[in-house]
């Protein structure tokens, strides 16, 4: 059941918050109930979804205006603010009803040029359909309940037993002034209706107040969801607690992500005609989910299209299902599985490209879903966050199609119209947001990385597309490292000097994102003293930390690599105690020196396989091996200043953890380069590399 999350006194300073215009209160409430829908994924998920309000404002002239505020995109219902909901002039967007056709582009033409702020987001591509319904307050949602209602066969007949005639049903039409006007002609046949629902699509409701249309909202979905509970054995769900990210048979997604990953990544590759373009996964696992992936059904439902039109542009039409037999059969099985997938996406394009006239581009012919039996349901995307969206996504179908299955079935709009949605240039012009960056869709882990380098570093690496996994031990400081890079960063706690830890922080990175694309090794620590007066025991540990784990790091990581089939990069944070030692330092660089020799022996046996190996030789960085104590005590040591001491190089510059991150940087982009060590120490001739 929806909970009814309407507070009086959050709506209060809401409105309070707002200034003394009467429009921004009410805006202000607009703002406050759209976000209440949308905390709640059963009721909405990304951008599916919007609300408005009808508001009056004084133009320049001191004028009073009739003003629409309707949902901009770019902008979600949970996170929406004030600028969220452009204002437009409604008695332009009244005329348009008099209208027998309108293009798409001269709709989005006239919504923008009567924007009352000209640099405001496009309103909704439902701005009409808001425009035309009478009501200052009108929300809209794609809710879990009404999806699998919306696409029963016969749906009007359960709509009528559930909600007499409080309720009109509009037909199925593509979202734009087509389905603007005919839902506004259903309603003026039904003028005392409390709401609507479109047919294959989702649910309206309004009212003079935002607390009237939502507590409709609540109030109806309950309606369906009741009804449909006891279709189905009395199910109830929860999207916001569903998303469960631990995969039952862990054992299953070592071998299995990183070879769908990589099969993936080549198909996008060929589809550019560039090298392979690796995606993001999102794996979902649960109750529910592991139900759903024993139906006998799956082949079937895998086939039948999307809860709602605009998740296509997300999840593809069709889902891609491997089973168990296609998991036994490893690569083969599996590449046979993603070509079939390609395959028929291709005959799909063809034939529907055909239908159109021609002159469609065909988008990359890749699965965004996969149902992997045993494993669970997975989002795949170009980069964590719509991996993401499209793994939510995918969870909500599987609640739809079950409760849809259980009250009759679920018949969602066929090939055509889903077509028709997927190259909409309106939907498609949602994704293009967002240019690519160079390490988009690519997965870095990066070891110590809540140290001032390895922080940095990843900082730089998230920059510029990547998604993070940060290996640290210190289980505070990995997680509140990876907060501060996004809610999209895996902290990954783990001593990396224990037995069997490196292949158990790679295989947490896959199962979080399905494989692996850029290790940087970089967690280490100096111990200090003569090396003849170490004890056994304490050299060895060093050599654990600043050797074997980089190696074993190498190991797990070769290991994905080999199975995504994408080449791959190490990179590691030597020394220049590896070639220069320092009094003192022995313990530290004995170890560093086999890290040194590393990068070149694993260049040697991995370049064949495309897989490149550098590292950098770092010295004298603020950080924790470098504390500020340590440092007093080194220039006083040497009779100078604590920044002279820093600067004591030859361009007489402190070297900061950012300069390596770009050391780093510089190595993952320059792709004809492996075997090869920078030195970032501001100059300092005894290190030198020949
Ligand atoms: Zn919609």
């Amino acid at each position: 059941m929806r909970q009814n999350r309407w507070n009086d006194k959050e709506a209060q300073a809401r409105v309070d918050a707002a200034g003394s215009d009467p429009a921004d209160q009410t805006l202000a409430l607009r703002v406050y109930s759209s976000r209440i829908i949308g905390a709640d994924p059963d009721l909405v998920m990304h951008g599916g979804g919007n609300t408005s309000v009808k508001t009056e404002r004084k133009d320049l002239f001191g004028n009073l205006q009739k003003v629409l505020h309707v949902k901009g995109s770019g902008w979600d219902l949970d996170t929406l603010e004030a600028p969220g909901l452009p204002g437009v002039r409604l008695a332009p967007l009244l005329e348009m009803r008099k209208l027998d056709a309108l293009s798409d582009e001269d709709m989005v033409n006239m919504q923008r040029s009567n924007l009352l702020d000209s640099s405001a987001p496009n309103p909704s591509v439902e701005t009409l359909l808001h425009a035309f319904l009478p009501h200052n307050f009108v929300d809209h949602t794609h809710a879990t309940a009404f999806l699998a209602l919306a696409n029963l066969p016969d749906a009007e007949a359960a709509i009528h037993e559930i909600f007499g005639d409080r309720l009109a049903v509009v037909p199925y039409i593509m979202p734009g002034f087509a389905l603007a006007k005919k839902a506004a002609e259903v309603f003026d046949a039904n003028p005392d209706c409390e709401g609507l629902i479109l047919l294959k699509h989702g649910h309206f409701t309004f009212g003079a107040t935002a607390r009237e249309s939502y507590d409709k909202v609540i109030e109806h979905t309950n309606m369906v969801e009741e009804w449909l509970a006891a279709r189905a054995n009395g199910r109830s769900f929860d999207l916001t607690v569903q998303r469960d990210r631990s995969i039952p048979d862990a054992d299953l997604a070592a071998p299995v992500l990183p070879l769908l990953r990589g099969a993936i990544g080549r198909l996008r590759g060929a589809h550019h005609a560039s090298a392979p373009r690796p995606v993001v996964m999102d794996v979902r696992s649960g109750e529910a989910i592991d139900a759903f992936l024993h139906r006998g059904d799956l082949e079937q439902l895998a086939q039948r299209g999307v809860a709602s039109p605009d998740h296509v542009i997300r999840t593809k039409g069709r889902m891609l299902v491997l089973g168990k037999q296609d998991l036994a059969s490893g690569r083969e099985g599996i590449q046979a599985r993603v070509d079939e997938f390609a395959k028929a996406y291709h005959a799909m394009f063809d034939a529907q490209n055909q239908r159109v006239g021609g002159g469609k581009v065909m988008l990359e012919p890749h699965p965004c879903v996969a149902w992997v039996e045993g494993l669970g349901i997975i989002g795949i995307g170009k980069d964590a966050s719509a991996a993401a969206a499209a793994a939510d996504i995918a969870e909500q179908t599987v609640e739809v199609m079950t409760l849809g299955e259980a009250a009759g079935g679920f018949r969602p709009i066929g090939p055509d119209d889903l077509f028709d949605m997927e190259y909409w240039s309106l939907e498609q012009a949602k994704l293009a947001k967002a240019a690519a960056k160079p390490f988009t869709g690519q997965v870095v882990a990066v070891t110590g990385g809540a140290g001032a380098i390895g922080l940095a570093t990843a900082k730089a690496f998230a920059r510029e597309g990547a998604a993070i996994a940060l290996i640290d031990f210190n289980a505070e400081a990995c997680k509140a490292a990876a907060a501060a890079i996004g809610p999209n960063c895996l902290a990954v706690v783990a001593d990396l000097t224990a037995k069997g830890a490196a292949d158990k922080a790679v295989a947490e990175i896959v199962e979080r994102f399905g494989g692996l694309d850029v290790l940087v090794s970089n967690a280490g620590a100096a111990i200090q003293g003569m090396l003849l007066d170490f004890d056994e025991d304490t050299l060895r540990s060093s050599f654990e930390l600043n050797f074997f784990s980089h190696l074993a790091m190498a190991r797990a990581a070769a290991r994905v690599f080999a199975a995504q089939e994408h080449g791959g990069q190490m990179l590691f944070n030597v020394s220049k105690q590896a070639v220069n030692p320092g009094k003192g330092f022995g313990a530290y660089g004995l170890p560093k020196a086999a890290t040194f020799f590393l990068v070149r022996q694993l260049a040697l046996e991995l370049g064949g396989s495309g897989v490149r190996v550098n590292g950098v030789n770092a010295d004298r960085i603020r950080s924790g091996l470098l504390t500020d104590d340590f440092i007093k005590s080194r220039a006083e040591a040497r009779g100078v200043s604590a920044s002279d001491y820093m600067a004591g190089n030859l361009l007489k510059a402190e070297v900061e953890a950012h300069h390596v991150a770009d050391a780093f940087m510089a190595l993952a982009k320059s792709e004809r380069t492996t075997a090869h060590v920078i030195t970032v120490d501001g100059g300092n001739i005894e290190a030198a590399l020949r």
